[in-house]
């Protein structure tokens, strides 16, 4: 079980609270997408899951476990960029290992672990190149293979396919749930476009300045929205 549990979690940077008070269960296995606008936020609130930002307060478990403590590297979690934030000096494989390298994973292991992100995310062809010979789509295909060769119990993506163009965003958003469909891990999605809310997600958490809105599957929020925000947000796609 890998839900994430958050409870009375509050995030303040110096005297401005970004979020107030938030009570919140991401249930295990499910592909659950913050929506909101720009600023309300989204990704604080993911760093926070990440252990890339500390709580001001309250509490956070992943799986059942209190994670507020530990560093990113021991939440069972994998976060994937809209940067994609790979390392330009490495190929494509070293990128894909590089966390498993610096937890001395057994070489064997890498290896078939490599293999497998690769096989699932076609990139087997191009694991000896490096981010500056790839397209953008590819980049982000690394990205995600960075994070499947972790294993994580939770996957965490903020807003990863901004810097794709149209076309291309349509496909990665199908690979994503594609791979969802196959690793049945839990995925916590942020982005800012609703039809991305609604086209992807079975569960999705409409946030405004810090607070949730809604939480519902996208039929739910469509048909009964609860509040005139949800209703103009998701009735009025850019
Ligand atoms: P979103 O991802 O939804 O666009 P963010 O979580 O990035 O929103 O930001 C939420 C609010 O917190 C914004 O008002 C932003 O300016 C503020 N904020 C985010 N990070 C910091 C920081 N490190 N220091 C001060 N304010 C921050
Ligand atoms: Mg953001």
């Amino acid at each position: 079980m890998a839900d994430v549990e958050i409870k009375k979690l509050t995030k303040s940077f110096g005297t401005v609270e970004v979020i107030p008070e938030m009570d919140l269960v991401i249930p295990d296995g499910s592909f659950t997408v913050l929506v909101g606008p720009s600023g309300c936020g989204k990704s604080t609130l993911l760093r926070m899951i990440a252990g890339l930002e500390l709580q001001t307060s309250g509490d956070l478990s992943i799986g059942g476990v209190d994670v507020r403590g530990r560093d990113p590297s021991d939440r069972g979690i994998a976060m994937v960029f809209q940067s994609y934030a790979l390392y330009p000096h490495m190929t494509v494989r070293e990128n894909i290992s590089f966390a498993l390298r610096l937890a001395k994973a057994d070489p064997a292991e890498i290896e078939a672990r490599v293999q497998n992100a690769a096989d699932i995310l076609q990139l087997t062809p191009l694991l000896d190149r490096r981010p500056k010979q790839l397209s953008g789509g590819q980049r982000q295909r690394v990205a995600i293979g960075r994070a499947i060769v972790r294993n994580p119990e939770v996957f965490l993506f903020d807003e990863p396919l901004s810097n794709l163009d149209a076309a291309l965003r349509v496909q990665m958003r199908v690979e994503i749930m594609e791979l969802h469909e196959r690793l049945k891990t839990t995925m916590v999605y942020v982005t800012h476009d609703q039809v991305e809310a609604m086209t992807m997600a079975d569960r999705i958490v409409v946030l405004n300045e810090g607070r949730i809105e809604q939480v519902g599957s996208p039929l739910e929020l469509y048909d009964t929205p609860q509040t005139a925000f949800v209703a103009g947000f998701i009735g009025s796609p850019k």
